[in-house]
């Protein structure tokens, strides 16, 4: 039986998606192997790389001059491949809105000048700091933010106001909502969170970046060698980036970004509606900067919290435990996750409400 999964990431895959999967895990296309059992270089796989390209391009309107790679390591490798790429100048700033905000800027310190422009630390990240307000240095090789904050449960509404080349950890919101990509240098995001299994990296980089790494850059971390390569310098992550084109293709077959999107809003809407009228539950975070993606929320009480976890897990709601930095609950909504499931959840809670009063 399946469940309702609110992991943050690894988190829950469209249902067709993995169907479609099942179906072709013994034979793939007619070949008698799986597309992870197959030579990277093969036909089959090529095509598969080549078209997870083409729909993300398509699905995000990628213009002809940023080059898609795909590589592994995770969001975290990027904290370090970003600066070891783009830094000429060696200086770039940074916007501290989380943990994951503040691991790359921690990264970032090993390469280069790096500076805070921002934070909200102070408030344990509850709000995004406002960008009208936010100044950055001179000669900056990049600003550097979160789009979503998946432990806090923030996201960014207006972008840093800068002339300096805009780099962006998407990993948690990345297709969710619509994104102007020609306003950045620098996208990056680990699948596992809105596309796929873990082991793919998503990387979305202006051309005109390429080919200006320091020269200790190693070199499957150098962005103009992966471009050169189609990201098959070495072994991909085969399964991961067939996956990515199946739920590429589900989401085309939905209507794309601006579709999900919506129905992102009605998803993230109702839970909030929920909260925001509850006397049990309490969202701790701004409300102008409430991610769509990772919605915390509390009841105020840690033994109730428990209980309330204990008992949706008991109900087919599962992986609802806050992250141990702001405790309580957390329920991610990704892409993947359909609005029955909130209906459940948000049913669920006032049940629970009623019952704990
Ligand atoms: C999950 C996450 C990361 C870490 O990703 P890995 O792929 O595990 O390295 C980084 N940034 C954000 C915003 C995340 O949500």
């Amino acid at each position: 039986m399946r469940v309702y999964n609110f992991a943050a990431g690894p988190s829950t895959l469209p249902l067709p998606v993995l169907e479609e999967a099942q179906r072709d895990l013994l034979d793939y296309n007619g070949t008698g192997m799986s597309i992870t059992e197959m030579s990277h270089r093969s036909k089959p796989f090529m095509a598969v790389n080549e078209e997870a390209q083409a729909l993300l391009r398509e699905l995000m309107g990628i213009p002809e001059d940023y080059s898609v790679l795909f590589v592994q390591g995770g969001a975290s490798q990027q904290f370090a491949a970003v600066p070891l790429n783009l830094l000429v100048k060696g200086r770039a700033d940074y916007i501290l809105t989380g943990n994951f905000a503040n691991k790359a800027y921690e990264e970032g310190l090993k390469f280069g000048d790096m500076a805070v422009a921002a934070s909200s630390k102070e408030d344990n990240y509850t709000y995004i700091p406002d960008m009208k307000n936010v100044k950055f240095r001179d000669d900056i090789d990049y600003v550097h933010f979160t789009y979503n904050n998946t432990i806090f449960g923030t996201r960014f509404t207006t972008l840093p106001n800068t002339k300096a080349t805009l780099v962006t950890d998407m990993s948690s919101n990345i297709l969710s909502e619509v994104v102007d990509v020609k306003k950045f240098g620098l996208i990056y995001a680990g699948a596992q969170k809105n596309i796929a299994p873990a082991g793919l990296t998503i990387v979305i980089v202006k051309k005109d970046l390429l080919g200006k790494a320091m020269s200790i850059c190693p070199t499957m971390l150098n962005y103009a060698i992966q471009d050169k390569n189609d990201s098959l310098y070495n072994t991909p992550p085969c399964f991961s980036i067939y996956m990515a084109l199946l739920v590429f293709r589900w989401l085309k077959a939905l209507g794309g970004v601006p579709a999900i999107q919506k129905i992102n809003e009605e998803k993230a809407g109702i839970l909030y509606d929920f909260i925001d009228n509850s006397k049990l539950f309490k969202s701790k975070v701004n409300r102008a900067d409430r991610s769509l993606m990772n919605v915390p929320f509390v009841t105020g009480n840690e033994e109730l919290d428990a209980k309330f976890v204990k008992e949706a897990t008991a109900n087919g709601l599962v992986s609802l435990k806050g992250h141990r930095l702001v405790g309580g609950m957390r329920a991610s909504i990704y892409n993947a996750m359909p609005i029955e499931g909130v209906k459940k959840l948000v049913e669920f809670m006032k049940k629970f409400e009623t019952e704990n009063k």
